[in-house]
């Protein structure tokens, strides 16, 4: 006993999330620091944003220093008055708000639906008065939310702007419509967490022809930097508001490397995600687990594996008692509704009881690309040992 002990603990610690190298990442920052073009707008720039226009039909897409960034971008664009309200889901990421806080709007919580984790569209209808600008839903774990919902509630909204936080979401499908399709704009991360990694970064997609120029401009400081360097103006100045929201052509270089490998990218994260799955699927009944749903519409990026916990008591005890096996998992998002400052910058209170009680039981499971399958066992032995200790 005492030395199978010590065999356990001298394993090394299986972590939760782990940046890699999955093609020609290194060549191409060095190809971008002897082309001597580091800043924004380069030729890396150029290829990582085809790709991503041509996977997503994008009419123009601006590499950004993150998600966050994208998003405030695109609350500019929006042009928000005093008293406008954007609606946001309570269980998302701070920046999905707060970006929009940030340009004047207060934000209206909405509830998410227990079978995605994606904004619950009947809550939506009814928080749909005439203050409201802008509805930000995210595809969590980069399962699409329900868009036909989202489509419905919004139909006679046709001045409400659909912004997706696609941080998750970059190569999924609602039906056969690509994730950061559906909004008027849409925001990706390429933060050292999500599927696809430069440390930190991100692009607004922009999915109306209508707002390209003006976003162009906000994007360069203000300036029409771009439609000089295009030929349309002979030369270039201040003309709006705006910030520095490019992504260094370097980072870019090393996100081209990535997005270059993502079929491989993919399979890899879609294997470790079923492995996982067949692995508890067997007694999920038995413990009372709720592993992901898939709906029929969605085709999955891949994002990450959760559970849902029966409680928060057990929750909490499977996460330090899996810890303790040296297995590292994760909570998720804290309610935004509830919050300091969620309950600062809201219009008014609205009641999240789904967020709030997700929240409570949610654990993610070490994920990246490469995690081994010999680890991967080693996560789910530690899980359901975690599990079954909280439950005795
Ligand atoms: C990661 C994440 C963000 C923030 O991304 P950054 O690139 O770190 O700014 C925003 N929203 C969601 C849903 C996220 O998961």
């Amino acid at each position: 006993m005492p030395t199978e002990a010590l065999a356990v603990t001298e394993l090394p610690p299986i972590v939760f999330n782990r940046p890699s190298l999955e093609g020609a990442e290194l060549e191409y920052v060095k190809a971008s620091v002897d082309g001597g073009h580091m800043a924004s707008s380069g030729p890396f720039s150029r290829l990582a944003g085809e790709a991503l226009q041509k996977e997503t039909g994008a009419d123009e897409v601006l590499l950004t220093t993150s998600c966050t960034a994208a998003l405030e971008l695109s609350a500019m664009l929006l042009d928000l008055q005093p008293g406008d309200t954007v609606i946001v889901p309570s269980f998302t990421f701070t920046t999905t708000a707060l970006a929009f806080v940030r340009q004047g709007a207060r934000i209206v919580f909405c509830d998410i639906e227990p079978h995605t984790l994606g904004i619950d569209t009947d809550h939506l209808a009814t928080l749909l008065d005439d203050k409201v600008r802008a509805v930000v839903p995210v595809h969590y774990a980069g399962i699409a939310c329900d868009v036909g919902g989202l489509r419905a509630a919004l139909k006679d909204r046709p001045d409400v702007a659909v912004i997706e936080d696609n941080a998750h979401g970059l190569y999924g499908r609602w039906n056969d419509e690509p994730l950061g399709s559906i909004g008027r704009f849409a925001s990706l991360s390429f933060h050292e967490t999500k599927n696809f990694g430069c440390g930190e970064g991100g692009a607004l997609l922009i999915n109306s022809q209508g707002d390209v120029d003006r976003a162009r401009v906000l994007y360069d400081k203000g300036t029409n930097r771009r439609a000089f360097f295009l030929g349309q103006v002979d030369k270039y100045s201040w003309k709006d508001t705006g910030a520095s929201f490019g992504l260094s052509d370097t980072l870019a270089a090393f996100l081209w490397g990535q997005l270059e490998q993502h079929e491989v990218i993919q399979a890899k994260r879609r294997a470790v995600f079923e492995r996982y799955l067949n692995l508890l699927t067997p007694s999920s009944d038995e413990l009372g687990l709720r592993l992901p749903l898939i709906p029929d519409y969605a085709a999955p990026s891949w994002h990450l594996f959760y559970v849902l916990m029966p409680d928060r008591p057990t929750r909490d005890a499977v996460l330090s008692g899996m810890r303790t096996s040296g297995v590292h998992p994760a909570f998720h998002y804290v309610p935004l509704h509830n919050s300091d400052a969620g309950i600062r910058f809201a219009a008014r209170s609205t009641e999240c009881p789904v967020s709030a009680d997700v929240a409570g039981r949610l654990l993610r499971l070490p994920f990246h690309n490469n995690l081994s399958e010999t680890d991967s066992e080693r996560v789910v032995d530690a899980f359901l040992s975690a599990v079954r200790d909280a439950s005795a």
